[in-house]
């Protein structure tokens, strides 16, 4: 049986997250107390969710959260438009080469 952590999100409305029992969430908001399976996770949700409240030690972790989360998503954009420019000459050379 899950465990149930009640939380609210950005709109103030009561959301629940489900934990199971044989995981144990690796950090907590502690504003909200919303569970999360990693720190960085929870310096994110801490940053968007609960700015004005942060000291200099969990905006410091935030903003490194932040800057690791910008540069995975960028890599993750430059493997997409690589996939799309493979994708696209593979089938120019398959139509060349096989039905011309
Ligand atoms: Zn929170």
């Amino acid at each position: 049986m899950p465990r149930q952590f009640p939380h609210d999100d950005a709109r103030g409305q009561s959301l629940a997250t489900s934990v199971p029992e044989d995981v144990t969430p690796a950090d907590r908001c502690p504003f909200c107390d919303r569970p999360f399976p990693t720190e960085r996770l929870c310096a994110l949700h801490l940053g968007e969710r609960h700015d004005d409240a942060l000291d200099e030690t969990e905006r410091d972790r935030y903003e490194s959260a932040n800057d690791t989360e910008t540069d995975e998503l960028f890599v993750y954009h430059l493997k997409i438009v690589a996939a799309f420019i493979c994708t696209f000459f593979g089938f120019t050379y398959v139509y060349v080469f096989v039905w011309i």
